[in-house]
């Protein structure tokens, strides 16, 4: 993956100037700068990044500039990254199954926030991490409702356990704390609502305290052109919730987005190779690189077609299957896209939104994947 370091208007300046063989992500600083500070002006507690989400320095970087001071990490390698960009931020360490040589590397690195969700993890923090000034949440689940895709499936203790957990954990001489992923791409706010009601009853089954809740990430990013996400609305009601179910003790609140921090800061562009007589649209790029969570996460329709000289194509809207570059039939965009009829051979897709699990993802399946990061003053086509 390359990264320019020419700072360009925006992508259609780029493709009119580079026309690149190659797919191009556009990365806006100031687009990114705006939501970190839109999250940290609206979210009644901390805010925290979730590092997997796009791990790219740039991003790391405008986000400590934005105020930004916490990490949600999953891994000694996400640990280092954090710690050599911004050596004093606060680190969470949030995947809750971890090899002793990985929690011997965390304590090491001063991790103090960890989470867990079975009692054999548990016993192992608690062997394995001093105490004093440390926290380790319990991670509990609901059944999912709201979300794009269930992060439940493989992570959170039933509340019968949570309670248990979070009971031992106060009794170790840990801070006690309780965390929640309510789902990605969440785009109703009432998923959070019965999570933080549950915490409150957690707590009180634990007959512990709660210091902190982190309501996870989950906060959207605007992929349909019809459905912006009104994030306001989410933070006001988990502001609201959590006095109603905690009251006087209600505990100091973190977020951890990932896709909704950085979504809506990178713009992606595949060249189109070819329009195979007439009707399938191929990308030189697909599922197996950038645009690996499409089938996953559901499609984005804010897409512009542009042609070489960055020119955009406005023929009538007519839909057509579009593959990817490799070999595999799994590449293709699921169902069908609605694009410009005049769209041709040598003209660029551009899909707005494409900040999150894309560059992150992207792998040299084929030989293809050779991704550039092109910063951009506007990500306006
Ligand atoms: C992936 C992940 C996030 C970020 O999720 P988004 O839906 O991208 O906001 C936050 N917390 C944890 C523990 C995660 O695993």
């Amino acid at each position: 993956m390359g990264l320019s370091k020419t700072i360009w208007s925006n992508p259609a300046e780029f493709i009119r100037n580079v026309r690149p063989e190659n797919p191009v992500i556009f990365f806006s600083p100031t687009q990114l700068q705006a939501t970190a500070r839109r999250f940290i002006d609206g979210f009644p507690g901390m805010v925290t990044y979730a590092v997997k989400t796009n791990p790219s320095e740039v991003v790391i970087e405008n986000l400590t500039a934005a105020g930004v001071r916490g990490f949600d990490v999953a891994s000694p390698g996400e640990i280092r990254l954090v710690r050599r960009l911004a050596p004093d931020a606060a680190l969470h360490y949030n995947n809750p199954v971890r090899s002793r040589a990985e929690i011997a590397q965390a304590v090491e690195l001063n991790v103090k926030s960890w989470s867990v969700d079975s009692a054999s993890e548990l016993e192992k923090l608690i062997e394995m991490v001093p105490a004093d000034d440390c926290e380790i949440s319990v991670r509990f689940k609901l059944p999912v409702a709201g979300a794009a895709y269930n992060f439940g499936a493989k992570f959170g203790a039933t509340v019968e356990l949570a309670a248990q957990l979070l009971a031992r954990v106060a009794e170790a001489g840990f801070i006690p704390s309780l965390t929640f992923h309510p789902g990605t791409q969440c785009t109703d706010p009432h998923a959070w609502e019965s999570y933080i009601r549950e915490a409150a009853e957690i707590g009180r089954n634990a007959g512990v305290s709660v210091a902190r809740l982190n309501v996870g990430g989950g906060f959207p990013n605007h992929r349909l052109q019809a459905v912006l996400p009104q994030i306001e609305d989410t933070f006001a009601l988990i502001d609201r919730v959590a006095t109603e179910a905690f009251g006087a003790d209600r505990p100091i609140l973190i977020c951890e987005p990932g896709r909704g921090l950085c979504g809506d800061a990178f713009t992606h562009a595949a060249k189109v190779k070819a329009v195979r007589d007439g009707a399938h649209v191929f990308l030189n790029d697909g599922v197996y690189g950038a645009l690996a969570e499409l089938p996953l996460v559901g499609i984005i329709d804010r897409i512009e077609v542009v042609d070489e000289a960055g020119h955009k194509r406005n023929g009538d809207l007519e839909s057509r299957i579009v593959f990817g570059p490799t070999c595999d039939s799994v590449d293709r965009i699921p169902g069908e896209l609605m694009l410009p009829a005049d769209i041709a051979e040598g003209d660029y897709m551009v899909i707005h939104g494409m900040g999150a699990y894309s560059i992150a993802t992207n792998t040299r399946f084929n030989g293809f994947g050779d991704l550039t990061i092109a910063t951009v003053l506007s990500l306006k086509v």
